[in-house]
């Protein structure tokens, strides 16, 4: 089994998630007491936070960039950005360091591809819906079709994973205001699919809130990594 090196804490909710994710997926291929062989860095994610708002993405990159050699020369194997919004800067993390980066967008798009879908509706953070590091990947590597809330929607869905997801924070009305922003795009946009494309929201909403595939970019992405280290 090879050893997963994780840029974390963006935020530790999520981060959490995969920790439980990666040894489930280990135990259940490999049984008995194995568990996933995992170096985590966890950042402070107020420093990260504020660099993402300020438009510092080179700040942030120079703390990617370091964090990933420093596991590496730890040990690891293979990269897992633990966070769809930090995959802006996956290049110039994968060019800094010679062991593989698992892309979260990669490893989702296979499985939209796979379940036959092309049509998804991406709820993310601000960065990921309007900037082109994702959809833009998704439309021109895969031919998909991303589509985003528009402004108003933007707004609350990312609100909700910086002011309260992020903060541990699961209340039954943003719940509420995300299956609806699902169903107006549904009804609007001709949406197909839909992508859990944060990896907190896992802990809002789910494949039992919807009659159309949903897709976690926090299971698919741990899923690959698994994948990977078991390969
Ligand atoms: N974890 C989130 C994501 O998947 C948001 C936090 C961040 O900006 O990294 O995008």
């Amino acid at each position: 089994m090879k050893t997963l090196g994780l840029l974390g804490g963006m935020s530790w909710e999520s981060t959490a998630i995969y920790y439980r994710l990666l040894n489930d997926l280990v135990r259940q291929r490999l049984g008995g007491l194995h568990s996933a062989k995992l170096l985590l860095w966890s950042f402070d994610f107020a420093e990260i936070a504020e660099l993402q708002h300020h438009g510092d993405w080179d700040g942030a990159g120079a703390l990617l960039v370091d964090a990933a050699r420093k596991l590496e020369s730890a040990g690891a194997e293979g990269l897992l950005l633990c966070t769809n919004t930090m995959h802006k800067l996956a290049d110039q993390v994968q060019a800094s360091v010679s062991i593989p980066l698992i892309h979260i967008a990669d490893a989702t798009a296979a499985a939209i591809k796979a379940a036959g879908m092309r049509r998804p509706a991406l709820l993310a953070t601000r960065f990921t819906m309007e900037q082109d590091f994702y959809k833009g990947r998704l439309a021109d590597t895969y031919g998909l079709q991303p589509i985003v809330p528009d402004r108003a929607g933007r707004d609350m869905v990312h609100r909700i994973i910086y002011d309260e997801l992020c903060q541990g924070i699961v209340a039954e009305p943003s719940k509420t205001a995300y299956i609806a922003e699902i169903n107006r795009l549904r009804r609007d946009e001709n949406v197909d699919s839909v992508i859990m494309g944060c990896t907190e929201i896992t802990m809002l909403i789910g494949q039992q809130d919807f009659d159309i595939p949903v897709f976690d970019t926090t299971r698919i992405h741990a899923e690959a990594a698994v994948a990977f280290a078991l390969s």
